[in-house]
C-alpha cells in the first residue's frame, strides 16, 4: 500500500503505455443548472441502478438526499434567503430568495483514497484516467468507504452481497467515445464531459463571465491540481462556498500520509528489536 503518485504526469499513462488516452472528465457548471435532475435518471437508466426509495426530508425540494450506492449523480437544491446576484433587490422588492442547485458525483480524484487501500485490486484507473469499481472484483470488504473525503463510495446492502457502487463515469460508454449518460442528458449543458485539460481551460472562461454577471461568491471547486487530492476528475464552478452544497473546502486525500506513517512505524519496529536484543544480550552476562 502506498500513496500514489501524480496520475496526470507518472502513474497512469506509464501503467498504460501507448494506450494511454488523455484524461477525460466532467466540468459540472452548477450555475446553469435547473435541478431538472435528467442527470440522476439518465444515470440509474443507463448504469441499471437500482431504485431507492424516493423521499422529500423535510429541509429541502430534494427527494433522493445525497450520492450513495443508489444514487451515482445527486441533484442538491439549496433555498437560501438571498438575492441571486450583487446588485439585485436593492430597489425595495424586499424578497431576496434563490435556488442554488449542484449535480454531485463522484470526483475521480488524481490521488484517489479509494483506489490506494482497496485490497482486492477491483478499484482501478481506466486508460482514461478515471477511476472505476469492478464489480466482479469487489469483495464487499468496504475498506475504501472511509478512506473517500467525500463520501463518495456506499455499500449495496439490500437485496446485494455489501459490495460498493459509485459513478463509472459510464466507462463502457467513454472507453467507446461516446459521452457518459448524464452529461448527453443534461438539457442545459450543466453537466460537460471532455479532455480535461479543454474543461478546464472553459471553465476558467465561464468563471470569468460569471462574477463579471455579478455571482460575486463564484468559484472553482476541485480544478487545481495542487489542491490536496491533486485536483479532481469530475470538478464544479459553484456559486457559493462549497460547505453550502456539503462539500468540504479542502479536502485531503486520507492515505497522503501513509508512506511517513510506514516509515516511522518501521523505525519504531527497529528501534524496539535493537532495544530487545541488547536487554537479552545484556541479561545472558
Ligand atoms: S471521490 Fe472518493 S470514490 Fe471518487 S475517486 Fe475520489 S476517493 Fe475515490
Ligand atoms: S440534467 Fe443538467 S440541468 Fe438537469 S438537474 Fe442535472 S445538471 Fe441540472
Amino acid at each position: 500500500m502506498s500513496a500514489q503518485p501524480n496520475v496526470e504526469t507518472e502513474a497512469w499513462p506509464q501503467s498504460y503505455g501507448d494506450e494511454a488516452k488523455p484524461r477525460m472528465g466532467f466540468f459540472t457548471d452548477t450555475s446553469v443548472c435547473i435541478g431538472c435532475k435528467a442527470c440522476e435518471v439518465a444515470c440509474k437508466e443507463w448504469n441499471q441502478v437500482p431504485e431507492d426509495g424516493l423521499l422529500f426530508t423535510a429541509d429541502s425540494y430534494d427527494n433522493t438526499g445525497g450520492l450513495g450506492a443508489n444514487t451515482w449523480r445527486h441533484v442538491a437544491f439549496i433555498e437560501q434567503d438571498r438575492p441571486l446576484r450583487v446588485g439585485d433587490g436593492e430597489h425595495g422588492d424586499g424578497d431576496a430568495f434563490r435556488w442554488l442547485m449542484s449535480s454531485d458525483v463522484c470526483k475521480h480524484c488524481t490521488h484517489s483514497a479509494c483506489l490506494d487501500v482497496c485490497p482486492t485490486g477491483a478499484i482501478i484507473r481506466t486508460e482514461l484516467g478515471t477511476v472505476v469499481v469492478q464489480e466482479d472484483v469487489c469483495n464487499g470488504c468496504g475498506y475504501c468507504v472511509p478512506a473517500c473525503p467525500f463520501g463518495v463510495l456506499d455499500k449495496r446492502e439490500i437485496s446485494d452481497d455489501g459490495r460498493v457502487w459509485k459513478c463509472t463515469l459510464c466507462y463502457d460508454r467513454t472507453r467507446e467515445g461516446m459521452t457518459p449518460a448524464c452529461a448527453q442528458a443534461c438539457p442545459t449543458e450543466s453537466i460537460q464531459y471532455g479532455p480535461l485539460d479543454e474543461l478546464r481551460e472553459r471553465a476558467g472562461a465561464r468563471l470569468d463571465k460569471v462574477v463579471a454577471d455579478g455571482f460575486a461568491g463564484a468559484r472553482l471547486y476541485g480544478e487545481d491540481p495542487n489542491d490536496g487530492v491533486g485536483g479532481f476528475g469530475a470538478f464544479f464552478l459553484l456559486l457559493d462556498e462549497p460547505e453550502v452544497y456539503g462539500l468540504p473546502p479542502n479536502p485531503v486525500d486520507t492515505t497522503h500520509d501513509l508512506p511517513e506513517m510506514w516509515r516511522s512505524a518501521a523505525v519504531a519496529a527497529g528501534a524496539l528489536a535493537v532495544g530487545v536484543a541488547a536487554c537479552l544480550l545484556g541479561g545472558r552476562r
